[in-house]
């Protein structure tokens, strides 16, 4: 077991844009502060990136790059550490427990993270749909094409086909293109005027719009609006889809065949709440019905020394999570202050953070909801599927079974799940949550996970066997 001797001011989950602006806002204000994320790099999804060069077409890369140095001679940076839960000590401080491999063949070790205070920054993951054939090989995330894109410089396919809903699937298929793949569509369920029939939405995202237009146009990349795919067709891997004519509701006008070798589809994002419903932070629904963080204006949560920012309280892009995570490490900077002058009652309120932060995010959360409410997911989706259709790819669980488990009486995702096993494999629900709560007619419930990322028994073990982490290393 590894024992950091210190117990920081502030441990920051994540080092995505939100946390590596929280994390160096308050080291700058003199906190001593630890980031642990799990990739090998800090970045994040957007800010993915290989160690050299630095992908070149990521606007706001450099000024990252710039945090990033910064950060790292002021915090201390525990990257290749995956927090599999956080709990709180009899004293009020806040104990994060992480696995990393160390990479001399010991295997997996835990690690503890003592803190005052915590800064949640753990981002969202992928929001794929369920149908015919999405167990193909070929078959991707539209956030995983691009993350091979990004991070190992690897193009998923040569006739790649791009399909779901939301902007997301502009930068996806203009990289794909740009790094020589031949994009066949981009297929958007949604209207194609999304964006423009919000004034604010239209202003603010013009020009990054002009410029994925303008990549697309540049390679031949047709756009096709209310379109979708219904089905992946191959033997040992994709080899075609099934792209349809939607109406307003996603209900199919047409079908026709495109042969392709690779497909990247994504319907929007769920927000990483685990550790915060672990801590018993509350939650609230999003635009689009996602449980996120509830957090004040100060970026707090219900729960003393919790804050969280960036995609885990709604999403709303790079920009917006790296405001949210400037402002909460101004406010823990703050409380840490207020506490070390013993002044509790002020520790409430806590002084003003700078307006024009202030009211830059809240116009930029505005968006972000406008966002959401542009491209939502409509039910039309779970007409596409057929009986054999898997829902729940890790316990390989068939449309059919989650309709038996209804027949026998489960009325909502919860019981669907302990009859039918959707949810109980690897991902434990990341992925079939959205559809299985979907399917059975409610707004997807908080995750709850004691155990948030996979951990071997004996990584476990030594964790629970442990001294709490008051003395030196043992
Ligand atoms: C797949 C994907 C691709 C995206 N691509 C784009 C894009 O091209 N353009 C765009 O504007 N927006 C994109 N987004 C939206 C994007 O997430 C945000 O705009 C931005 O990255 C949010 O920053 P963040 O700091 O909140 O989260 P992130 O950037 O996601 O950072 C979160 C970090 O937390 C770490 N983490 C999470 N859980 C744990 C844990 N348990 N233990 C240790 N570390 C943990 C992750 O490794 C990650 O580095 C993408 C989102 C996803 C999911």
């Amino acid at each position: 077991m590894t024992y950091d001797l210190m117990t920081y001011d502030l441990v920051v989950i994540g080092g995505g844009a939100a946390g590596v602006a929280g994390a160096l806002s308050a080291a700058q204000r003199g906190l001593r502060v630890a980031l642990i994320d799990s990739g090998a790099r800090l970045g994040g999804q957007y800010f993915r990136h290989p160690a050299v060069p630095p992908h070149p077409a990521t606007s706001g890369l450099d000024r990252f790059v710039r945090q990033t140095r910064a950060l790292s001679e002021r915090a201390e940076l525990l990257l290749g550490h995956q927090v599999w839960s956080v709990s709180r000590e009899p004293g009020g401080d806040l104990t994060v427990h992480c696995v990393t491999t160390p990479g001399d063949g010991s295997g997996e070790r835990p690690v503890e993270v003592r803190g005052r205070r915590l800064l949640l920054a753990t981002g969202a993951h992928d929001r794929p749909l369920p149908f015919p054939g999405w167990d193909l090989p070929g078959v991707l995330t539209a956030g995983g094409a691009q993350a091979l894109l990004k991070g190992n410089g690897v193009v998923a396919g040569q006739r790649v086909v791009v399909a779901g809903t939301g902007p997301f699937l502009l930068p996806v298929a203009a990289g794909l293109a740009a790094a020589g793949a031949r994009v066949l569509g981009v297929h958007e369920a949604n209207g194609g005027l999304g964006l423009a029939r919000h004034p604010v939405l239209a202003l603010a995202k013009a020009g990054e719009a002009a410029s994925y237009a303008l990549s697309l146009a540049r390679h031949r990349v047709p756009y096709r609006p209310r379109t979708a795919v219904l089905a992946a067709h191959g033997g040992d891997r994709l080899e075609a889809v099934t792209v349809a004519r939607l109406d307003r509701d996603w209900n199919v006008l047409s079908t026709r065949r495109v042969a392709c070798d690779t497909l990247a589809t994504g319907y929007g994002f769920t927000p990483q709440t685990d550790l915060g419903v672990q801590l018993g932070c509350d939650t609230r629904r999003d635009a689009d019905g996602s449980p996120v963080l509830a957090v004040d204006d100060r970026q707090r949560t219900g729960v003393p020394g919790v804050w969280a920012a960036g995609e885990p309280t709604g999403v709303g892009g790079w920009r917006l999570a790296e405001l949210e995570g400037r402002l909460a490490g101004l406010a823990a900077a703050d409380d840490a202050g207020l506490a070390a002058a013993g002044e509790s009652a002020a520790r409430e309120a806590g002084a003003a953070l700078p307006e024009v932060l202030v009211r830059r995010r809240d116009r930029m959360r505005a968006f972000a909801r406008a966002l959401l409410e542009a491209y939502p997911v409509k039910d039309g989706w779970q007409g596409w599927l057929r009986d054999d259709t898997l829902v729940c790819r890790c316990e390989e669980v068939p449309l059919s079974r989650l309709r038996e488990a209804q027949d026998l009486g489960a009325t909502d995702a919860r019981s669907i799940k302990l009859l039918a096993r959707p949810g109980m494999g690897w991902c434990q629900g990341r992925i079939c949550g959205y559809p299985v709560a979907c399917l059975a007619g409610e707004e997807p419930a908080p995750p709850r996970r004691p155990v948030v990322q996979p951990i071997t028994l004996a990584a476990l073990a030594e964790d629970l066997s442990a001294e709490p982490p008051t003395g030196g290393p043992s």
